[in-house]
């Protein structure tokens, strides 16, 4: 057969908030806490304001409490960190979320810093990434986790397959390439300066594609049988005048190639936000000295 695998990241996402909502029922029931999730957002970029609505519907939807704050895009610094400062010191939140990127005025290190870092959801945070860089137990990055629960549950161990990440941001690439080694991964991380990028995709068991380029990566840098993990959300106009989502990676050609192959839309974006409310139960859990779930 010589078609991929299709990994159903819509199914895999829906069965995460499954367990989510039955964690959250439980320590309800059993000890009175309801898991909170804030959620700040700053200014008026659209696509943030889409990602902030589904974030809080879903947290609502799995009996956590949702906490909105959406400020101007001319808040100041101080204001800003006076409203993480306050949402650092509250007990219903066990979960921040600054939703990036931040207007320019706004130094994001600066203030994704200034989160507690037990309550840094996102993984962000310099005390979350160090911990991760060494083994830790930490806040592990949304998305890349969601492609890390993907590719164990098809593959099982990872274990000496090579893995070849395209993307260097803080926010995906770089965590994605830590869980990687953590799974004794051979990791290569690639980006615009790498030399002969085809070459290096072409050696990837692996392949994560985290570049923001629509459809950048042909079926031709796949090795036969790999398994391509597309993180790329892209809009492209379509020839008829309307607009749909892609990836980074050119679906077609890759799935004729690929033993498995995540879709776009449909892959790794709903399992990122099934990550994030799996990461605030996990926070609740860990500042109630409760067991956390799996
Ligand atoms: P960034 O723009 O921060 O990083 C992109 C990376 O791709 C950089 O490291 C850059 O290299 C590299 N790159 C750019 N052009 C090339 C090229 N021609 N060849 C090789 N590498 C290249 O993006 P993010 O990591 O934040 O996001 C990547 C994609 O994932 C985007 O499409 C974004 O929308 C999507 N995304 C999806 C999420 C989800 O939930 N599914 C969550 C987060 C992001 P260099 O460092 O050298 O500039």
């Amino acid at each position: 057969d010589m078609t991929a695998t299709v990994l159903d990241g819509k199914a895999f996402a829906a069965k995460i908030r499954e367990q989510v909502g039955a964690h959250v029922a439980r320590l309800e029931a059993e000890h009175g806490i309801t898991p909170g999730l804030a959620v700040v957002l700053v200014g008026e970029d659209p696509a943030s304001h889409v990602y902030v609505r589904s974030k809080g519907k879903m947290t609502v939807e799995v009996g956590m409490a949702s906490f909105e704050h959406r400020l101007d895009a001319d808040t100041s610094e101080a204001d800003l960190l006076a409203l993480i400062d306050q949402l650092n010191a509250d007990p219903a939140v066990h979960g921040i979320l600054v939703q990036l990127p931040l207007p320019e005025h706004l130094d994001s290190d600066l203030v994704i810093n200034s989160i507690d870092p037990s309550k840094d959801v996102d993984g962000f945070h310099i005390s979350n990434v160090g911990l991760l860089g060494t083994g830790q137990k930490s806040m592990v990055p949304c998305t890349p986790l969601g492609c890390l629960m993907m590719l164990r549950d098809y593959h099982g161990s990872l274990s000496g397959l090579n893995a070849v990440v395209i993307g260097r941001s803080n926010i995906v690439g770089k965590p994605m390439a830590q869980l990687l080694l953590g799974e004794s991964c051979t990791v290569t991380i690639a980006h615009s300066r790498t030399a002969d990028l085809p070459g290096v995709v072409r050696q990837a068991d692996i392949v994560v594609a985290a570049v923001g380029r629509p459809q950048m990566v042909p079926g031709d840098w796949i090795k036969p049988g790999a398994t391509v993990i597309d993180v790329g959300i892209n809009r492209i106009e379509k020839p008829d005048g309307g607009t749909r989502l892609v990836g980074d990676v050119d679906y077609e050609s890759c799935a004729a190639v690929a033993g498995a192959i995540t879709p776009v839309p449909g892959g790794v974006g709903p399992m990122t936000i099934a990550c994030l409310l799996a990461n605030t139960v996990t926070a609740c859990c860990r500042a109630n000295g409760l067991p956390e779930p799996e």
